[in-house]
């Protein structure tokens, strides 16, 4: 969201559908929304570039409204997060995404996995592994079905507890992705300490591809770099035929984007995995 002043929230679906709440009000909607279970998570499918199969899906968080429009997760996930509501919401969506991943196992794609973003103020408190493991306990789907993509600022950050938990959930066999690659410091290092599997090329490089060769050297060197570390790439925002030639040129592993599919919701998502 727009933060308009010190309060106030400016949440659009579009331009002309602006609504300015203030934040104490949003934060009221947001708990009633949980209560009332309101979000839905969405899934957008994850190819494998090689054999044109899918691999995994992205659990993406959708708060539908009365008039049929959405609240994005842009707008409010930096309030849930700066209040703290987002280690309520983030159980929500971790508990919700294995309840779904095991439902499409038991339809016979037993082999997809989902993968859920993960805030960085989840790992305050230090019990996320515990969460982790108790969901998946009670949902019992297998660790590695399960993803968590972390963004690059959690990984700078030179906290000895994040690094303990991230060695757990590594240890209980859940995977690890670095999103939004490219986007913030890279410093290197990281990569290797934090035993990521797989790194998320940002959107913002790999929609250029098809446009012009101005990024082309750098999402080269991003899967070089990655693949010397051993760890799969897969780009994100991948909106049509050229970008993809591109990215298979580059030795890209895994593809997401409009050029496959939005984000659907539960139904139609099971619906497009029976195709
Ligand atoms: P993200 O993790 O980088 O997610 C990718 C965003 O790109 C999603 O936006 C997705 O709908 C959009 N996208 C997918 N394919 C394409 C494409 O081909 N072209 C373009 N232009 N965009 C595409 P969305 O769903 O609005 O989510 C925005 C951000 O909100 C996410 O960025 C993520 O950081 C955050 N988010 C979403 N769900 C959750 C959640 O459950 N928990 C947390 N903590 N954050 C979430
Ligand atoms: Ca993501
Ligand atoms: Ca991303
Ligand atoms: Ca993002």
């Amino acid at each position: 969201a727009k933060e308009k002043g010190r309060n106030t929230f400016s949440y659009f679906h579009d331009d002309l559908n602006r609504i300015s709440v203030d934040k104490f009000y949003l934060l009221k909607l947001m708990r009633d929304a949980l209560k009332e279970e309101q979000f839905h998570l969405y899934y957008q499918p994850q190819y494998d570039l090689s054999d044109g199969r899918i691999h995994s899906c992205e659990a993406l968080l959708r708060w539908p409204q009365k008039g049929g429009q959405f609240i994005n997760p842009d707008q409010f996930i930096p309030l849930a997060e700066s209040s703290g509501i987002i280690h309520e919401i983030g159980r929500w969506v971790l508990e919700r995404a294995c309840t779904d991943c095991m439902n499409w196992r038991t339809q016979g794609f037993g082999n997809v996995g989902v993968a859920v973003n993960i805030s960085m103020v989840q790992f305050r408190g230090g019990n996320l592994p515990e969460l982790v493991e108790t969901i998946l306990r009670r949902t019992g789907l297998p660790a590695h079905l399960l993803e968590l993509e972390l963004t690059e600022s959690l990984l700078i950050s030179d906290d000895n507890s994040i690094q303990q938990q991230l060695d757990r959930l590594h240890a209980m066999g859940v995977t690890l992705a670095i999103d939004d690659f490219g986007t913030g410091y890279s410093n290197l290092g990281y990569l290797r300490r934090f035993n990521a599997s797989r790194l998320k090329i940002d959107k913002s490089f790999v929609s250029a591809l098809g446009v012009s060769d101005r990024d082309k050297p750098l999402v080269r060197a991003m899967i070089q770099m990655a693949h010397s570390l051993d760890l799969k790439v897969v780009a994100e925002g991948v909106e049509d035929e050229d970008t993809l030639q591109q990215l298979r040129l580059l030795g890209c592993d895994d593809g997401q984007g409009w050029l496959w599919s939005k984000a659907l919701p539960m139904p139609e998502w099971l619906d497009y995995l029976q195709q």
